[in-house]
């Protein structure tokens, strides 16, 4: 098939592209997004900043980094093949497996040999003839007609600013920057610092072989169990054969799970029905704990406080020292005001005498010293410290590549107050380029709707090339709806104003929501009219 740039020549007399479509990040967004360009017949490259394959799943490499959401409702859909192929594991598979499912999906579907490792875009420069000139770190500059950057939402590592932490002269190690060679916790004095998804994993893991292990707390989270277990063989053969009845629920969900949703409102059981219907969603896998829970448990307050007096009655019912179970209680946010993380064993890892919470409310770090941490409670000694810090979520990546749109104008610069975007895959004034997977779009199970985002996308281009058009934009007011949508209505359902989703970890960062909260449907039906509408007012 005929790519874009032979199709319609470079259009200016100026030297034209090289490739069509020029994709950023071999996360499995990026790999998707690659695997469908070069399907319809686009000349297509990915450049990747990392060594290898995975994203997310490449660089968060600590013991116990692993799903939750369950592995086969994450992974790939578009083909039964692969699906039937891929035997997961566990309900929800850790780290080193799905790293594993990423490389071979890569190799099955013959797609290594359009990646470029080692490259990281560092400036990204659009001009009139329609060609975006993208210069990455390995010395390479590509020219390329569409720039698609499936960098990622958490693929920037976020440092909080304590003094001294370049001195310390043991091991350190950030959750998301997680070394390929592993690093040894037998018989070390660890410290965790940061009570986020991450950290809350990383400590039941490696609580019983450390010699002592730290855990500094700047705000407690609801934690509930993942319930994690391996799939038997009658689970994959039902898996198997029920693909397309599957596929069709996640499709229709609105977070892209298959949890059901609860039929009733809280207050509609008594009491002694709600702890009962509680001690089911305590039992059941991951995100049910949001999704299959009473439908008023995160738009009515009363509700949301009867399931978290639940939840600290679990905490005090298994941490035995009654001081540490009351700092893990979180007072400052209901349940699903930040990004609930799933856990295995991290309640109980207190019970062991080696594990002990600093409380940072109560004594705040003053500095890292060569040899530890010092808090207003005084000097810790370690070997090992974790920052379980998070990361610069939904801009952080796309910030740092160096985008400039035709005017000159950077990215920064046009979202200084925060993201605009259209459904968080364009916005208007960088013509060519997109964004699947970044910041408005969000909306539960990644893939499912960072999926959709891709095949939106793709299905622009083939549009274009079928209709000779060269360039695509969002025009202005269509962004502006969207913006809107996203700042009115996450104020009326979306998480709190502390929570990273609003970019609140991170000093300086505008507080601005950069997820969906109208969720994956909103973002089908806007698609979809858009495509009705044979992208009116989008092309030229
Ligand atoms: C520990 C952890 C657990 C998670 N668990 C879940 C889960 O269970 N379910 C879920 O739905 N989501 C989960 N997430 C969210 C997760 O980020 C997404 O599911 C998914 O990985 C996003 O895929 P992606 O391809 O869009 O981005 P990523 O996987 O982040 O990949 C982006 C890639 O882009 C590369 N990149 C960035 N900037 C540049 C640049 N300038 N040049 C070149 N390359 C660049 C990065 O190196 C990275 O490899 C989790 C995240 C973390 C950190």
């Amino acid at each position: 098939m005929e790519s874009l740039e032979t199709a319609h020549g470079n259009g200016s007399g100026r030297p034209g592209a090289d490739i069509d479509v020029l994709v950023v990040g071999a996360g499995i967004t990026g790999i998707y997004q690659l695997y469908i360009a070069l399907e319809a017949g686009f000349s297509a490259t990915l450049l990747e900043a990392g060594a290898g394959v995975g994203g997310t799943w490449y660089w968060n490499r600590y013991p116990e980094a692993r799903f939750d959401s369950e592995s086969y409702t994450y992974a790939y859909l578009f083909s039964k093949e692969l699906f039937e192929e891929w035997e997961w594991q566990e309900h929800f598979a850790a780290q080193p497996e799905i790293e594993r499912y990423l490389n071979h999906v890569v190799d099955k579907f013959d797609l290594r040999r359009h990646m470029q490792f080692g490259a990281k875009v560092t400036s990204a420069v659009y001009d009139e003839s329609g060609v975006w000139t993208v210069g990455a770190s390995d010395g390479t500059e590509r020219r390329a007609r569409f720039l698609i950057a499936a960098t990622g939402v958490l693929s920037v590592p976020y440092f909080p600013d304590v003094p001294g932490r370049e001195d310390f002269h043991g091991v350190s190690a950030h959750t998301g920057l997680w070394p390929s060679t592993p690093i040894e916790f037998a018989g070390k004095r660890v410290a965790v610092i940061g009570t986020g998804s991450s950290g809350v994993q990383l400590v039941p893991a490696i609580a019983g072989e450390v010699a002592s292990l730290t855990m500094y707390q700047r705000t407690a989270n609801w934690c509930t169990p993942l319930n994690n277990r391996p799939i038997t063989s009658e689970e994959q053969a039902g898996l198997k054969a029920g693909f397309e009845a599957m596929r069709d629920t996640l499709n229709a969900s609105r977070s892209g799970f298959l949890h059901l949703p609860a039929n009733r409102t809280t207050f509609e059981d008594s009491k002694e029905e709600r702890w009962a219907f509680y001690e089911k969603i305590w039992r059941s896998p991951g995100f049910s704990k949001l999704s299959s829970n009473y439908t008023d448990l995160t738009t009515d307050k009363a509700a949301n406080a009867e399931w978290c007096e639940f939840i600290a009655e679990k905490i005090r019912s298994i941490v035995k020292d009654p001081e540490t179970a009351e700092r893990l209680i979180p007072k400052d946010h209901g349940y699903g005001g930040k990004r609930p993380p799933y856990v295995t064993g991290y309640y109980e890892a207190y019970n062991n005498p080696n594990v002990s919470l600093v409380d940072l409310t109560e004594t705040p770090i003053l500095r890292v010293t060569e040899t530890g941490i010092e808090t207003a409670g005084g000097l810790r000694e370690f070997d090992v410290i974790v920052w379980a810090t998070g990361f610069d979520f939904g801009t952080g990546a796309l910030l740092r590549m160096g985008i400039r749109r035709r005017q000159g104008l950077e990215l920064e610069q046009y979202w200084a107050d925060g993201p605009r975007t259209f459904l968080g895959i364009m916005c208007h004034g960088f013509p060519n380029f997109f964004f699947p997977g970044g910041p408005h779009g969000s909306a539960g199970n990644n893939p499912r709707y960072a999926g959709d985002q891709s095949d939106f996308i793709n299905d622009a281009l083939v549009y274009m090339r079928d209709h000779g058009y060269r360039s695509i934009e969002v025009p202005a007011a269509k962004e502006d709806e969207w913006t809107t949508m996203v700042d009115t209505l996450a104020m009326k359902v979306g998480f709190d104003e502390s929570s990273y989703f609003y970019g609140s970890n991170v000093p300086g960062k505008p507080r601005r929501y950069l997820i969906n909260p109208a969720g994956r449907p909103k973002l089908l039906e806007i698609m979809a009219e858009v495509v009705k509408g044979d992208y009116k007012g989008f092309l030229a």
